[in-house]
């Protein structure tokens, strides 16, 4: 494969591959994010969504093509360091400490070296403080810190995982189905969690809910049988007729 040139985007997917026996899951995907861009990907069940970002995270090895982030190369890099690259990855089920409070969740979750420093500067104690509660009340969770994880409601348990990603100040936030079991109240504020986000970071979001997503998208791409069927803003994907057909239609 010829090399790339440089790009302006933040991440750069180009000929993206996967096999799971022969069977290709994600087909020669390419596709661009910009900074401070709202992603949306969309597509019918088994379309290769999650795959796709278990690949950008490093979940699951690409069989072909690149991912650049930065203009940095991390096809082959290990989950680990692509979380240390500034990518942040929330699965379908929130995964959070039940039996720790809400501050403790994002305690814990503030990034390497709080205990070598946090135990030598005092104030570097008061900065992660601080962070932690301002992070709390942009997740609609300031009045819950003592709370203990396991008695929120699920949308709140969603918030608060979002949250523990957020306290580790990634570049690009990748979320799958962040507002499923959501009541409407919740899906309002997220699409507002999520807007407010994008302004210092790219997010991309799998999600079914169309009234949403047409709420939080700069652009749209459908996947469908893990090629890409389409890419636009939210306008034109609605009306395109091969949408349409594959999945709106339905
Ligand atoms: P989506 O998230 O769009 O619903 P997925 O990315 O989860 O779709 O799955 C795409 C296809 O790839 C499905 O047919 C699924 O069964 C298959 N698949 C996903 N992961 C694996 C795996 N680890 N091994 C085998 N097949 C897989
Ligand atoms: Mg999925």
């Amino acid at each position: 494969m010829t090399a790339s040139s440089n790009t302006d985007f933040l991440l750069a997917i180009e000929n993206l591959s996967v096999s799971f026996d022969g069977f290709k899951a994600v087909n020669d995907v390419t596709a661009y994010v910009d900074y401070n861009e709202l992603r949306v990907v969309i597509g019918p069940n088994g379309a290769g969504k999650t795959t796709l970002l278990d690949l950008i995270c490093g979940k699951t090895a690409a069989s072909d093509g690149s991912i650049r982030f930065k203009n940095r190369e991390i096809t082959r890099l290990p989950e680990h360091r692509i979380v240390r690259e500034g990518i942040g990855r929330k699965f379908q089920t929130p995964s959070i400490y039940e039996n720790l409070s809400v501050y403790e969740n994002l305690e814990v979750s503030y990034p390497a070296a709080r205990g070598v420093f946090g135990a030598l500067f005092f104030h570097v104690d008061e900065t992660i403080d601080a962070r932690i509660r301002e992070i709390a009340e942009s997740i609609f969770l300031g009045d819950c810190l003592d709370l203990e994880a396991g008695l929120l409601s699920h949308g709140q348990k969603q918030w608060l995982e979002i949250g523990m990603l957020l306290i580790q100040d990634p570049e690009l936030l990748m979320l799958d189905e962040p507002v499923a079991g959501m009541s409407v109240k919740e899906r309002e504020q997220t699409a507002e969690l999520l807007k407010r986000i994008c302004r210092d970071r790219a997010v991309i979001v799998i999600e079914h809910d169309m009234e949403f997503v047409e709420r939080i998208a700069n652009r749209v791409t459908v996947l469908h049988q893990g090629q890409v069927l389409a890419e636009g803003p939210m306008s034109e994907i609605k009306s395109n007729e091969k949408v349409i057909e594959v999945y709106l239609g339905h």
